[in-house]
């Protein structure tokens, strides 16, 4: 029954009765995680052949002896497969070491330090802010933080961040240098950009050393039959005639392993050359041998893509269990309302305003972790106190029933105790 419509008794009873339900949860002595985005043991498996890769065939199709120093820019073989992938093509895109989130803070300290190949001063030099469409990931917030770089929310639509708002902070704030985007099935909500909103992005009025961080990590991740195709958007950056205005970044963490997988970086010559150029003085070259290995195992962008079926196969079932649960157990008393992914990692589950920390907390005395409340949200305040992030690939099938049976009654019980405060 929708709560929004029970009299103050008859909420009171369904409160009590979720409170002995909650009771019984409890005493089950849980200990389950539905916290971070890491694949599961068995998706991690689709990848083993690897470990014993690249053997005695140290070469690369082109030549290189991955053994020996040197290519700052990555292997050919891995930048033309996920120049494909991620839309930038293969003279646009570099291939790194195991994290883009790396490359990310990287790019952020070189522009605090000297700029980027557009601004007329280190970023550092003055205060600055970063656009920040949420809910949002985590860990992009964590380095905006770290280096004092203020962070404004903007909503983040189905189709992607809300232009107009965009337009609004950008007009008459040159102070505003960067943006957070994850472009496809995006943290925590699964929207995946629009064309037409990129290209209003890339063409907004702002400062000419504004960038968009086109944190592409789910590119590839579809639990459909058809990925999304990337949109090309250096060229559409081209067009707009704000070449350098995007980095693109992408990995294999969700691939094959995470943490020891490849990333990559892509953007314009002048903004790559840019990027070379310091990154240089850190390393005289990525990890050529684990790149390829993984060009041995993965082969093609197709095989990519057929390694991401395998992936679908195994992950597709536990968000249909997740989203059957929030469905049968909270669909009724109109209390929460989440996101349908078509891929990407993460379920957006909003509950009523004032009730996740309450939802999390209650969660957490019943042995189920959920990731930190207002964690999606900068500074990790959540303004409505609404958003809980569910990550359902990590935990197998039946812990992840349990868990989600779990956070479904606290969502009800926290629910009740908000609308009767
Ligand atoms: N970007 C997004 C949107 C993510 O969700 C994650 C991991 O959860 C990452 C980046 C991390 O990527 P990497 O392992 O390449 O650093």
């Amino acid at each position: 029954m929708n709560f929004h419509s029970m009299s103050v008794d008859e909420l009171r009873s369904t409160r009590d009765d979720l409170r002995k339900r909650y009771e019984t949860l409890q005493a089950a002595g849980l200990n389950l995680d539905l916290t971070r985005g890491k694949p599961g043991p068995d998706q991690l498996d689709l990848s083993n052949p690897m470990l014993s890769l690249p053997g005695d065939d140290y070469r690369s199709p082109s030549g290189v002896d991955t053994r020996n120093y040197g290519g700052v820019s990555g292997l050919a073989e891995m930048r033309e497969i996920f120049g494909e992938l991620l839309g930038t093509g293969a003279d646009r895109t570099v291939a790194l070491g195991n994290a883009s989130l790396q490359a990310m803070h990287d790019v952020t300290v070189y522009a605090l330090l000297h700029g980027t190949v557009d601004s007329d001063k280190p970023w550092s030099a003055e205060p600055i802010k970063f656009l920040c469409p949420v809910p949002g990931y985590d860990r992009h917030f964590g380095i905006t933080e770290l280096y004092g770089i203020e962070m404004v929310n903007v909503p983040m639509n189905p189709d992607g961040p809300d232009v107009d708002a965009c337009a609004a902070l950008l007009a008459d704030d040159p102070s505003i240098k960067g943006m957070w985007l994850v472009p496809t099935y995006s943290n925590p909500t699964g929207y995946t950009v629009s064309e037409d909103v990129a290209r209003r992005l890339l063409a907004l009025p702002a400062a000419p050393d504004f960038r968009i961080y086109w944190d592409n990590a789910y590119a590839v991740h579809t639990l459909v039959d058809e990925a999304p195709a990337p949109l090309p958007i250096l060229d559409l950056a081209d067009e707009a005639g704000h070449p350098n205005r995007v980095y693109v970044f992408g990995s294999t963490s969700k691939i094959t392993f995470a943490g020891a997988g490849v990333a990559f970086f892509a953007s314009s010559a002048a903004n790559l050359a840019w990027f070379t150029k310091y990154q240089s003085a850190s390393t005289i070259g990525p990890d050529k041998v684990n790149q390829l290995r993984h060009l041995q195992f993965l082969k093609d962008a197709d095989g990519v893509r057929a390694h991401m079926d395998r992936h679908r196969e195994l992950i597709a079932p536990k968000f249909e269990l997740v989203l059957q649960i929030l469905e049968e157990r909270l669909g009724d008393s109109k209390i929460a309302s989440w996101t349908t992914p078509e891929g990407g990692y993460f379920i957006s589950l909003d509950v009523i305003d004032g009730a996740a920390a309450r939802t999390i907390a209650l969660a957490k005395d019943a042995g189920i972790a959920l990731t930190a409340a207002g964690s999606t949200y900068p500074y990790k305040k959540d303004p409505h106190d609404r958003n809980i992030r569910l990550a359902p690939t990590f935990p197998p099938i039946d812990e992840l029933r349990t868990a989600m049976d779990g956070v479904a009654t606290c969502a009800l019980l926290g629910a009740t105790e908000v609308l009767l405060d």
